[in-house]
Formats: structure tokens, C-alpha cells, sequence
């Protein structure tokens, strides 16, 4: 497979160099020349995830990587998560429309939370292709939360990569914080900055578009930017069809949603000939994309904090994929699009192009109570915790339901659940009155000691923090 650039700059290139690189030179975003097939679902019907996950993603690397290491790879990732199903479907009863409901539970990984299913073979990937070309990296990455964790963990003890984190201060919940400052391995560092997620990451690209540092001290990405990540969130859209259907019929799924990396592999999955009907966007308060989807107009707005964290973006940078496709691949339209909202703060596409996203997607959005109100709700009906993320797509699923997109009762639905309720237990506490626990392998995770770096918001401030923490 060879990758361009959504920026018009279109020189190929291959898994590797995409693996690496992260962003393009262009500043733009890696994308495959054209979108594999998938495998008949029949084909992959009875197989573990792993094995899935190598016949849905092997397009993707090929060529790149040997297809013995690749299996040897994935089988080793999946194996880190705590189910031998790695991402269970469960039940959770009916929507109003009588369609029924399920859980893709995708927070069993290691920093529980679903990154890990992307991150835990970004981080094997990163090992095997630099030790064949015995090179050395250096991953700097921005969190809300979740990213920094699970790219960490995936990181830990890997000779050649060393990574940076910055989260915005005092924004993450307390076990998110603790599962970056606890980790004991020299080579992943936390970095506390003031502002929000969007501050942190408009620091990261900043840092990427220092052309002569970027070589420097060779620089890659881990936040969704990195197409790897992408790739390998496709497995699960695959596998919960498989869960819930025996045929090839419809699916819908509900993403909560972020920075899009998550919702955008579930339209490759689609794109790729799985049978999806409706892809659901689903925000809390920080509503950047449900205002995009209704009305086709992009604006800045002010990032709230609200109770799902990793949700508190107002800049999704893996949009620009979709809207590259849906632009007809014309990178200089994108590149001159969002150089307009970058510089007037709002942008709008013509009808057209609304209506072509449209087709695909839909969203909705949910603020803090009901989110509340979905916990307690679940947890009423069916003694099952939720993280509020969770909640949010739960609740716009119900919602959607109603008369809505989601209302056709022989179209099963598919929440997509993106982190462990103990991730967020003060907001699952406050909904139900009961702390979730953490699994017995974190349990000491409050009594470890911590190590993190305060920086400012202040570019050549983190580029000397990585310099002079290099290996
Ligand atoms: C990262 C994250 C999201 C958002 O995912 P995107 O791919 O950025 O859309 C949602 N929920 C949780 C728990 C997350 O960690």
C-alpha cells in the first residue's frame, strides 16, 4: 500500500515511512491511494480478534512488513488486554424503536481505554520497523486524557522510541494523570501544560512544523494523526458485526467523539464493503462536529471541561481525511480550506459537499446531566457501570431512536464503549452513588509515586525539555 498527503503534496510513500513520520511534511494527513476491500465476513466468521485483525488491516501494511512478524505482532498486542475476546459485545437491551442495543466494550486493554487497541500494535510497530532500519525516534503527543496513557504504556521500555506527552493541567481525571506520572520506564516522560487539550496540541503541530527540529531529534506522532492508529480501529467495526449479526445486513454504530480517528476507521470499515448504515457522531457539550454535520459551517468555539474529558476538543484534526475523500481528493482545497478557518476562525462548505457527508453520518450531542442521567439509567436497568463518554453515546443512540436515524428496528445498534467507568469514577459516582473499582492490577495505582515535567505553553521551552531528555 502507498500513502499521499491530504495536502496536495503527493509524493508516495509506504506504511513505514507513514508509521513514522505521523504528520505529513505538508502538513497534512496520511491517507492510502485507494481504500482496500474488506474480506467476505464469512471468511473471517469464528476467527479470534487477532486473526481478524491481520485479515482486515494486512492491506493496509503490505509491503511493508513481513506477514509472518506481522501476525507474531498483532497476536502480541491483543494478548496485553485482560479478555480473550479483547473487545466483547454485550447486550443492552432495546431502543424505543424495538431495535436492539449493544455495548462494543473496548476499554479491557492495558490504560482502559480503547486507544489501547490502536496503541498497543502502534507501539510493536514503531519497535520492529526501527530496529530493521536501526533507527530511533522520538514521539511527542498531546492527550486529553486517554492518548497519553495508552501511548505510554504502549512505549514503555522500547529502546529506540522515546515519547513525550503534554495534557493540559489540572483538565485529565485523576486515574488519567496518575497512569502517565506512575509509569516507572525512563523513557516516557509526562508533561504537565496550562491551557486545554487543543492548547497542547497546537504545540504539537507547532513543533512538527519545525522543520530542522522535527529532523533533529526525528520526531513521530501517536496522537490519531498517525494513520496506524486509524488502521487498526477497523478490526472492531468488523468484529461487532460479527458479534451481532449472522448475516451480512446493516449495522449502525454510535462513536463518542473527539478528535473523529475513532468514527473515521468505522467509515474505512464501511468503505471497505462493511454493511453499516448509519455512522453516528456523538459529542458532549464541546459540539464543534454535530454544528458541522447540521449545518456545514466549522467555528472556533471555547473548549468547556465537561465530565468526558477526552471529548473536550473543538479542533478534530481527522475530519481533514473524510473531508479530503468527500472534496474528491484535491489536496490543494483542502489545504486551502483550513487555511481559512485557521485564519478567519469559521468555514463552510458548499451544500453539496454537506449533503455528501450527510449520507454518511449522522450526530448528536449530549451535555453533562444527561449523561448523568444515562449512567444512572443503565446502571438502574441493568446493574452494568458506564463511563460518562459511554454515556454520551448511549444517550444520543436513545435519542436517534426516537423518529430519528436509528429508528428502524431491523438495524441493530452498536454503542461503541471508549473507556473503563473506573477511569471516571467521580462522574460514575455521582450518577449512581457507587465508585467503580479499578481492576486488581491497578489497584495501588493512588499509593505510586509520581514524575511529571511543568512547562509552559511555550514551544522552544518543551523542544529544550525533549533535547535534554533524549537517551
Ligand atoms: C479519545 C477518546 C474519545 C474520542 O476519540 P476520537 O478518536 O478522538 O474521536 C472518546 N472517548 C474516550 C474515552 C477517549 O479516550
Amino acid at each position: 500500500m502507498r500513502y499521499v498527503s491530504t495536502r496536495g503534496d503527493d509524493t508516495e510513500l509506504g506504511f513505514a515511512d507513514v508509521l513514522l513520520a505521523g504528520l505529513a511534511p505538508d502538513g497534512g494527513l496520511y491517507v492510502p491511494v485507494e481504500w482496500p476491500e474488506l474480506p467476505p465476513l464469512a471468511d473471517l466468521r469464528g476467527l479470534p480478534f487477532d486473526r481478524v485483525a491481520v485479515e482486515v488491516t494486512w492491506p493496509f501494511v503490505a509491503g511493508d512488513v513481513d506477514r509472518v512478524a506481522y501476525e507474531r505482532i498483532v497476536a502480541d498486542a491483543y494478548a496485553s488486554f485482560d479478555v480473550p475476546e479483547v473487545c466483547p459485545v454485550v447486550p443492552l437491551g432495546e431502543l424505543a424503536s424495538g431495535a436492539p442495543l449493544h455495548l462494543l466494550e473496548l476499554f479491557h486493554g492495558p490504560t482502559l481505554a480503547f486507544k489501547d487497541v490502536a496503541l498497543q500494535l502502534v507501539g510493536r510497530l514503531f519497535d520492529h520497523v526501527l530496529a530493521a532500519r536501526d533507527g530511533h525516534i522520538c514521539v511527542l503527543g498531546a492527550t486529553s486524557g486517554d492518548t497519553g496513557s495508552a501511548a505510554m504504556d504502549a512505549c514503555a521500555g522500547l529502546d529506540r522510541v522515546d515519547t513525550f506527552i503534554l495534557f493540559p493541567d489540572g483538565r485529565t481525571s485523576e486515574v488519567q494523570r496518575r497512569q502517565m506520572t506512575t509509569l516507572t520506564a525512563s523513557n516516557v516522560h509526562a508533561v504537565a501544560v496550562p491551557g486545554t487539550f487543543d492548547d497542547c496540541q497546537d504545540l504539537v503541530k507547532a513543533a512538527f512544523a519545525d522543520a530542522p527540529f522535527r529532523e533533529e531529534v526525528h520526531l513521530s506522532a501517536v496522537n490519531s494523526i498517525n494513520w496506524a492508529r486509524v488502521m487498526a480501529q477497523v478490526t472492531y467495526y468488523v468484529t461487532a458485526h460479527l458479534a451481532v449479526r449472522d448475516d451480512d445486513g446493516p449495522v449502525s454504530f454510535v462513536v463518542p467523539t473527539g478528535n473523529f480517528g475513532n468514527v473515521l476507521a468505522g467509515w474505512v470499515a464501511a468503505r471497505g464493503g462493511l454493511p453499516v448504515d448509519r455512522l453516528v457522531v456523538a459529542s458532549n457539550r464541546n459540539d464543534v462536529l454535530t454544528r458541522f454535520f447540521t449545518s456545514g459551517t466549522m467555528s472556533l468555539a471555547e473548549v468547556v471541561p465537561t465530565t468526558s474529558p477526552s471529548m473536550d476538543i473543538q479542533v478534530s484534526s481527522n475530519l481533514e481525511r473524510l473531508l479530503f475523500e468527500v472534496l474528491g481528493r484535491d489536496g490543494r482545497a483542502i489545504a486551502e480550506l483550513l487555511g481559512r478557518f485557521r485564519s478567519d476562525g469559521s468555514v463552510t462548505v458548499d451544500a453539496t459537499v454537506l449533503a455528501e457527508l450527510r449520507r454518511g453520518f449522522d450526530c448528536g450531542r449530549l451535555d453533562d446531566e444527561e449523561a448523568g442521567r444515562v449512567i444512572r439509567e443503565v446502571h438502574h436497568r441493568l446493574g452494568l457501570l458506564v463511563d460518562p463518554h459511554t454515556a454520551v453515546g448511549i444517550g444520543v443512540a436513545e435519542r436517534l431512536a426516537d423518529g430519528g436515524p436509528l429508528d428502524d428496528p431491523d438495524v441493530p445498534v452498536v454503542c461503541l464503549a471508549t473507556a473503563h467507568p473506573a477511569k471516571f469514577p467521580d462522574a460514575v459516582e455521582a450518577a449512581t452513588g457507587l465508585r467503580p473499582q479499578l481492576p486488581a492490577r491497578l489497584a495501588d495505582l493512588f499509593e505510586r509515586p509520581e514524575r511529571v515535567d511543568h512547562v509552559p505553553a511555550d514551544l522552544v521551552q518543551i523542544q529544550e525539555l525533549l533535547r535534554s531528555r533524549l537517551s
